[in-house]
């Protein structure tokens, strides 16, 4: 398969460095020195195959191509790889990752590089040629000036030359050029090429262009792993040429680990892009198959920070936060020490129910009306709860709720789920009880199970508004002294800032749900180090953030009112070693037995704590610098000023 098709077009056409930096290398030989340079950058520049397929493959044949440029221009037979280049071919060849590995990862190895240099061309080592030519130039000007002097004494014209003038003259010329080529050529350019690097202090024409763009880092398809077993090699072959499904692998072999590694090394060829620096070992793919993820090749990994403690109704947790943003820790952090100091926050769980919506349609709005006043009738919630708790010993139906657009019926059921997340477990009750319905409805054509009314992982006011998951509002009052000692503001800079950035500013920007300040970024690290469903962080991050001053003034409560936190402690990603190892930190790893249930409610009473403490410290910075600002914009009191500078 042509590279083009494999790489979908996107493979770049990178020469790669060892090559170019071994064309640019300042070359010291005197007159031919531009010229041969073209040479050799028309020869490396040729979009020959073989110059494609060698600048695609790291091991040897970048420096093979060097030495065969350079043969060209010396006119003289191959010279044979040094010792070094021969170590880190056969260090490539052998599959030597650490010998390799620069090679592997595409960087380029500024470390004194075992690359040929355009030098080497020349007969002669360049401090011994450095050498004649320095002592040739200056012993043939002596000459030279000496001869000029002795044809002025004796009044010599000086066009008659001796033969012995005529070579030192041709020699001073010669010397001249050399000299020249060797400092003169290397003063020019760094004039041009100042803000080159070490290896670029040589630039030829065109070469401007493709310097400045940057490069991308892998290009090479050199495989991260080596292969297990001729048996793995004949697999991985039948993947690449499409006689084997990579799906399949898992199944065929019985071995998820290996399976995942051939698939990776599959994919490696085909793209030609290497995929080191992803993990493969460390995970158990067991685990994960058939639950969390198909057609694995490795993992990601990010890192988990601790917020904490939260003092939260009397208990402390340390909160497990993944997360590649800085500071968003820390300052979670600071929240929680100023929700500790002030004696903690409480959390009140106001309503856990997943909801499931399908659509169905009838041949009339009548038809559809009638379902409707069907499904809302108290008298037969009794009978369909029966048929939709069958689904779960966990499941029981709250609520239907209905919608009607035309002949379509929108159909929101709402029921505990115990402590899963509960989506499964929901739409199973929904089958149940849409089969059930066939018997009295059989003109209802069922279109999806899911209508969107529900409303999973998209932003949407029935969720804002009627709650999904688990809603739950979290308080604290924060005194005074700790506002000013821990989060370096003030109360009525709190209050203010909160009124005009998270209500009014997002009332502004027509937001839905998002009266907050950030409340996705902390709910999105707890989410991903335990397991939770990060998709669902876009109604789950639904926040609405109240500040008001209370005791006389003196103190802010605080409050993060969640309509739709949805998590769960069972099921999906909770079960993977990592994800449960950051449930049972916080205590609530798995399915509660004294109380099914009340593990996935504390982690979403937890996740409204963690977002009070954020929502409490990112504020707090804000307001601490907008406070200065305006203060000196307005020009208060200078005292004023200078007491909140210092507290900043
Ligand atoms: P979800 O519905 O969130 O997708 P799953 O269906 O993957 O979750 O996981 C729920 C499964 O866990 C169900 O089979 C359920 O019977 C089982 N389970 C065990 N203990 C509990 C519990 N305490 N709460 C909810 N489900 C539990």
């Amino acid at each position: 398969m042509k590279d083009r098709e494999r790489g979908g077009g996107c493979t770049p056409c990178v020469v790669p460095q060892p090559l170019k930096a071994t064309a640019l290398t300042y070359n010291p030989t005197p007159a031919h020195f531009s010229l041969n340079a073209r040479i050799f950058y028309s020869c490396i520049k040729q979009p020959s195959p073989t110059s494609e397929t060698n600048a695609r493959r790291p091991s040897s044949p970048p420096n093979v191509t060097t030495h065969f440029l350079m043969d060209v221009r010396r006119r003289l037979p191959p010279k044979p790889p040094s010792a070094t280049i021969l170590s880190h071919q056969k260090a490539v060849a052998s599959g030597d990752d650490r010998s390799s590995s620069s090679a592997k990862a595409g960087v380029v190895d500024r470390s004194p590089s075992p690359v040929p240099k355009a030098s080497d061309a020349l007969p002669l080592p360049l401090y011994l040629t450095n050498g004649i030519f320095f002592t040739l130039f200056f012993s043939v000007a002596y000459y030279l000036l000496h001869r000029w002097r002795d044809k002025i004494r004796s009044s010599t014209p000086l066009h008659v030359v001796t033969l012995s003038e005529l070579a030192a003259i041709v020699s001073l010329i010669a010397s001249f050029i050399y000299l020249l080529g060797f400092f003169g050529i290397d003063f020019v350019q760094s004039f041009i090429t100042t803000s080159r690097g070490e290896e670029d202090s040589f630039v030829l024409e065109g070469e401007v262009e493709q310097h400045s763009e940057p490069k991308p880092r892998i290009v090479d398809p050199v495989p991260s792993l080596a292969l297990a077993s001729e048996e793995d090699e004949e697999i991985v072959k039948s993947v690449v040429c499409g006689s084997v499904p990579s799906y399949s692998l898992e199944s065929k072999l019985g071995d998820c680990l290996r399976a995942a590694s051939i698939r990776r090394q599959a994919l490696e060829r085909t793209t030609g892009r290497s995929l080191l620096g992803l993990p493969l070992e460390g995970l158990d793919y067991d685990s994960i198959l058939g639950q969390c993820c198909e057609m694995p090749v490795g993992y990601v990994q990010i890192p988990v920070g601790i917020a904490g403690p939260l003092l939260l109704n009397g208990c402390e947790y340390m909160v497990p936060m993944a997360t590649t943003e800085g500071c968003l820790v820390a300052s979670t952090n600071r929240g929680c020490k100023a929700i500790f100091a002030s004696g903690g926050a409480t959390a009140i769980l106001l309503k856990d129910g997943m909801t499931r919506a399908p659509v169905v349609r009838f041949a009339t709005a009548e038809r559809a009306s009638q379902l409707k006043f069907f499904l809302e009738d108290a008298i037969n919630f009794d009978t369909l709860s029966i048929v939709f708790n069958k689904s779960s010993r966990f499941a029981r139906l709250q609520n239907i709720q209905c919608s009607i657009a035309g002949k379509n019926l929108y159909i929101r059921f709402t029921c505990s789920t115990g402590d899963a997340m509960g989506m499964n477990m929901v739409s199973k009750g929904v089958q149940n009880v849409l089969d059930f319905l066939q018997n009295d409805f059989p003109d209802m054509d069922v279109i999806g199970i899911s209508g969107n009314f529900c409303s999973d992982k998209k932003p949407a006011a029935v969720n804002w508004i009627e709650g999904r998951g688990k809603s739950v509002v979290c308080e604290a009052v924060i005194t005074e002294e700790v506002v000013k000692k821990v989060l370096k503001t003030t109360v009525p800079g709190l209050v203010e800032l909160n009124m005009l950035k998270n209500l009014t500013g997002s009332a502004i920007a027509g937001s839905l749900g998002g009266f907050n300040a950030h409340a996705a970024n902390i709910v999105s690290a707890v989410f991903i180090a335990t397991g939770q469903d990060p998709a669902q962080n876009i109604e789950s991050s639904h926040c609405i953030t109240m500040m008001e001053a209370v005791n006389n003034g003196k103190d802010l409560h605080i409050s993060v009112t969640m309509p739709s936190i949805e998590v769960g402690t069972v099921g999906g990603g909770t079960q993977l070693a990592s994800q449960s190892a950051c449930l049972n930190l916080l205590g609530v790893k798995g399915a509660s037995h004294e109380s099914p249930g009340s593990n996935a409610r504390l982690l979403a009473s937890v996740v409204a704590g963690a977002v009070l403490a954020g929502e409490l410290s990112l504020m707090s910075a804000i307001a601490a610098g907008q406070l200065v600002r305006s203060h000196m914009k307005y020009n208060r009191s200078n005292r004023d000023i200078a007491a909140i500078a210092s507290s900043v």
